[in-house]
């Protein structure tokens, strides 16, 4: 009776779920001081990418998510630490009890019209390293998105 092998990680499953979250429809906004202001704002983002979490991998037939992993743009006014924590705090009576949440920083980034190219902006003067034109399109570092699952 030694073939009941114990091997649950093997169901593994990565799903991947594009879903994005709104920070403003989350009732949040960016504020520039860490504190427990800050935290209630991410407390209520994580609220939100846990239930779209556990409804995703209910609908995938998973009893367990091993692994949450969100886009969080630089300039989405979310801390990742608060998150981390918030996370912390929110998970135990989730599918996600037992997870690793991985948090994915995305720099900001923004589009040249003049040389059709993207470049990385760290402040928020939008200026094009090579011919200096100023963008008006910023492409990436806003984003608060669940990008992939993984369950069992
Ligand atoms: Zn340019």
């Amino acid at each position: 009776m030694s073939n009941s092998a114990p091997a649950p990680l093997a169901a593994a499953a990565s799903l991947a779920v594009g879903g994005s979250l709104e920070s403003s429809a989350l009732g949040g906004r960016a504020t520039a001081r860490p504190g427990p202001t800050q935290l209630m704002h991410e407390v209520g983002i994580m609220q939100s990418i846990l239930a779209v979490a556990e409804q995703q991998a209910r609908a995938a037939g998973a009893v367990r998510i091993h692994q949450v992993r969100v886009r969080i743009g630089q300039l989405a006014g979310v801390v990742p630490d608060s998150l981390q924590c918030a996370f912390e705090i929110l998970r135990p009576p989730t599918l996600a009890a037992a997870a690793r949440l991985e948090i994915e920083e995305i720099p900001p980034t923004c589009w040249c019209a003049v040389c059709q190219r993207e470049f990385a902006s760290p402040e928020l003067w939008w200026q094009c390293p090579r011919c200096g034109a100023a963008s008006n399109e910023l492409r990436r570092g806003r984003e608060l998105e669940l990008a992939s699952l993984e369950v069992e």
